[in-house]
């Protein structure tokens, strides 16, 4: 019975405010005054209002506008392109809200695929990769080996009044030969006729890049008809001039003795090595390059050896005696050669003597047998060497004289 009254009470309160957007209610302590606090407008697909309130707190809403409903385009409009893995969507949309209707697919696109070349070097492998170009599909790949060796045909030349133009060689680390113009480029220097230095540049192109120089020389001819004379403490070198050069140089082992321009006489005598000079019967070896300047840097050909004997200095008899009867044995004395030539004679004067070649300095004795009981022979010695094929011999020594 208690809630039934107030339920009444309740109903009755709400009545109230049912009218108040077009009464002020007047109660016990206050009578409403509602104004404007804000409006919503109305959208596509809502009412718009104005909200009423009063200072008390007491607020209503009001002055209801029905909603507007949706501007749809007249034509079907792409909204989002189709690709190679997405469906695209088109339609109908509201130019207030955007708001889509109609709605319609379009089918995937097909794949763009392009070739994409990532080119190899003297250092790196390259790639040859097909792939779509919109959502990167790989459709193949395959490497470029890299440039692994870059050569020329020949490094040096020997003058000769024609140009040279060595081959390139150019192969991949495959061991695959690279082809010119297709793969490289050459680009020689200029003239490659005359003594000197020269360049081939390599450039890479298509599938390859960077660049790459070769050099090569063309040398002065070596020097040819090589003369060499022995004395006993000098040598006296002479040669051909040689094309294509503008000096000579002589050495022994590494140290360079003489410098010879190519406008001198082609020759020089060597006297001293290192300061001392040079031993009597004794074996050297010369060393004899032409050379020419180009750009500051000399440029030799082959390198010629010849090998020399100085003369031997005067031999001499350290003994000579008689051993036995009709028997005279000799000593010589030893001493840089490469043989001894060792003559007895019962005369002065050497006519028609006995001639002895004893090979090798070593060995330096020698006896005559079967000789003029009783006779006094005349012996004497020399030494010699063998340079050049030829035969040099030193002095006589003193004669010595012994009755066989
Ligand atoms: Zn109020
Ligand atoms: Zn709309
Ligand atoms: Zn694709």
């Amino acid at each position: 019975m208690k809630l039934f009254k107030f339920s009444i009470v309740f109903i009755a309160l709400l009545s109230l405010f049912a009218f108040a957007d077009s009464l002020s209610v007047t109660a016990a302590e206050h009578s409403h005054t509602f104004s404007e606090l804000y409006t919503v407008k109305p959208t596509c697909t809502e009412n718009g209002y104005t909200v009423f309130s009063c200072d008390c707190g007491a607020t209503y809403e009001g002055g209801i506008k029905n909603a507007l409903g949706h501007d749809f385009s007249e034509e079907i409009v792409c909204f989002e392109r189709a690709t190679c893995v997405s469906y695209g969507e088109g339609g109908r949309y509201c130019k207030r809200c955007y708001a889509k209707k109609d709605i319609v697919k379009y089918a995937m696109t097909a794949h763009r695929p392009v070739i994409v070349t990532q080119k190899a070097t003297v250092k790196r492998n390259g790639k040859i990769i097909e792939e779509c170009s919109q959502c990167k599909k790989l459709y193949s790949s395959k490497d470029i080996k890299r440039i692994s060796s870059v050569k020329l045909e020949k490094k040096s030349y020997v003058y000769n009044g024609k140009t040279k133009t060595p081959s390139v060689t150019v192969k991949d680390s495959a061991g695959n030969k690279l082809v010119e113009n297709r793969d490289y480029t050459l680009k020689y220097s200029k003239g490659r006729k005359k003594t000197g230095k020269y360049s081939v540049k390599v450039s890479f192109i298509g599938n390859y890049e960077g660049t790459k120089t070769l050099y090569f020389k063309i040398v002065p001819v070596a020097v040819k008809n090589i003369d060499a004379v022995p004395s006993i403490a000098s040598v006296s070198l002479s040669w051909d001039k040689a094309g294509g050069a503008s000096g000579y140089e002589i050495y022994i082992k590494d140290k360079k003795l003489v410098s010879v321009k190519n406008t001198e006489s082609l020759s020089c005598t060597v006297s001293r090595i290192n300061g001392k000079k040079l031993v009597s019967g004794t074996d050297y070896t010369f060393v004899i390059k032409s050379y020419k300047k180009s750009d500051g840097e000399k440029i030799y050909s082959d390198e010629r050896k010849v090998k020399v004997s100085t003369k031997p200095s005067k031999a001499l008899i350290s003994k000579a005696r008689r051993p036995s009867s009709r028997t005279v044995a000799v000593t010589v004395k030893k001493q840089n050669c490469h043989g001894y030539e060792i003559l007895l004679s019962t005369n002065k004067s050497f006519s028609n003597p006995k001639k002895v070649t004893v090979k090798g300095k070593s060995k330096t004795s020698y006896t005559f047998r079967n000789l003029i009981k009783g006779k006094k022979y005349y012996i004497k010695v020399r030494a010699y060497v063998i340079s050049g094929g030829e035969k040099y011999r030193g002095y006589y020594s003193d004669v010595k004289t012994v009755k066989a």
